[in-house]
């Protein structure tokens, strides 16, 4: 896999972000989250208000100059931009500060380098890294020097950066062949299992659907305070009297900001969800801003085609509120339940919900309607 961007361990990282309004917190919160995933410390963060982002370095060249000042006080070695930048900006940026600066999908991409384990994970991860990177190989050439460690390299002439390209695209078209096939060996396995009921886990990022996994499965699916810690789907059955042949998958973490090209690149991973039967929405019902969680990821599933499936909400983490706020339930969902995976509070009132979709889905005459109404 080639890692043209990386955030090592420990990594001192400063911040940076430009907003329309000055509503920038909860957005730089994520940000901080996702480079602390990664493996960074944050030593800083730089927001600006801006109506449009300035085309040579994104921030104002004020505010820039500010960063570097910052940068240089705190001893940061990487700046990360919450949103994406062009190439011309990262090179901009780059000179001006002398400090590696990359952006939030770096980022993500980074984080998923690092999770990936099975083949299509890797390969998705490589792709969409190869393919963010290939209109902004001018602004990132030096790091691709550097990465390459000078072999056959003649420094970052126009003609290098065509070479470049070209080897670029070649690996694109190489590993999109690779996932063509990892796909179609999926479907074959997919049509032996068609008398299965499969429920996928499904919510924003850190929510509880691994903890609610283990709860539900009594398997030890990987619980962590991270963001994304599994990019790779598991599965496992889930055991029901009358339904022996039920699958429930834990799939990766949504979050805001997740670019419409990082989700092209996951599809594959994430249409586990969309070829469902019945999708658990985990949400973690503790946080304040749930509901705009919630809008985050029925967005994501809307650009899978996942937005008409049956969706039971569950809202997890009771144990942390003293009297959950009221929830008005806007009748898109197949029912709601209130459940804390931590503590295993309201799991059999669950799986009861489950099932009975389970049962209305087996009973209904043809199968499994878009959008039942709740019952
Ligand atoms: P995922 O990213 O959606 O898979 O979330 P995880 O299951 O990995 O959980 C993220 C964090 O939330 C972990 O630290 C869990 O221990 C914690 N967590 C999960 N469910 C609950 C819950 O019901 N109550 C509380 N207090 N914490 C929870
Ligand atoms: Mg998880």
């Amino acid at each position: 896999m080639i890692k043209l961007v990386t955030t090592r361990p420990k990594e001192k990282a400063l911040l940076a972000g430009v907003f329309k309004n000055g509503d920038s917190a909860e957005s730089m919160a994520e940000l901080e989250a996702l480079a602390v995933s990664a493996g960074a410390i944050v030593v800083g963060c730089l927001t600006q208000r801006r109506t449009a982002p300035d085309p040579a370095y994104f921030i104002g060249r004020g505010k820039a100059e500010e960063i570097k000042a910052k940068a240089v006080e705190a001893a940061a070695n990487v700046i990360i931009f919450d949103d994406e930048l062009t190439g011309a900006q990262v090179a901009n940026l780059q000179e001006l500060t002398g400090i590696r600066t990359i952006d939030r999908t770096d980022l993500i991409l980074d984080i998923f380098v690092q999770r990936a384990k099975t083949r299509e994970a890797k390969t998705q991860v490589e792709l969409a890294q190869l393919e963010y990177l290939l209109p902004r190989l001018a602004g990132r050439w030096s790091h691709l020097e550097r990465q390459v460690g000078g072999i056959g390299t003649r420094g970052p002439g126009e003609t290098q950066l065509e070479t470049d390209r070209r080897q670029v695209r070649h690996k694109i078209a190489h590993l999109k062949k690779v996932l063509v096939e990892i796909d179609r060996q999926r479907a074959v396995q997919h049509k032996k299992r068609t008398e299965v009921y499969r429920v996928s886990l499904v919510g924003y990022t850190n929510a509880g659907k691994s903890s609610l996994f283990n709860q539900l499965t009594r398997s030890r699916a990987k619980v962590e305070d991270r963001l994304f810690s599994t990019l790779d789907s598991t599965t496992r059955a889930l055991k029901f009297p009358y339904f022996p042949k039920v699958i429930l998958t834990d799939t990766v973490g949504f979050i805001k900001k997740l670019s419409t090209h990082l989700i092209a690149s996951f599809r594959s991973t994430l249409s586990e969800a969309a070829e469902s039967d019945l999708l658990l929405h985990v949400v973690d019902f503790s946080r304040p801003d749930f509901r705009e969680n919630i809008g985050a990821v029925e967005k994501i599933l809307a650009s899978l085609k996942a937005d008409k499936m049956p969706t039971l909400l569950v809202l997890n983490k009771i144990d942390r509120l003293e009297a959950p706020a009221a929830f008005e339930e806007k009748n898109s969902f197949w029912d709601v339940a209130l459940v804390s995976a931590a503590k295993g509070t309201g799991i059999l009132a669950l799986t009861d919900k489950i099932e009975a979709f389970l049962r209305w889905s087996a009973q209904s005459e043809n199968g499994r309607p878009a959008r039942p109404a709740a019952p």
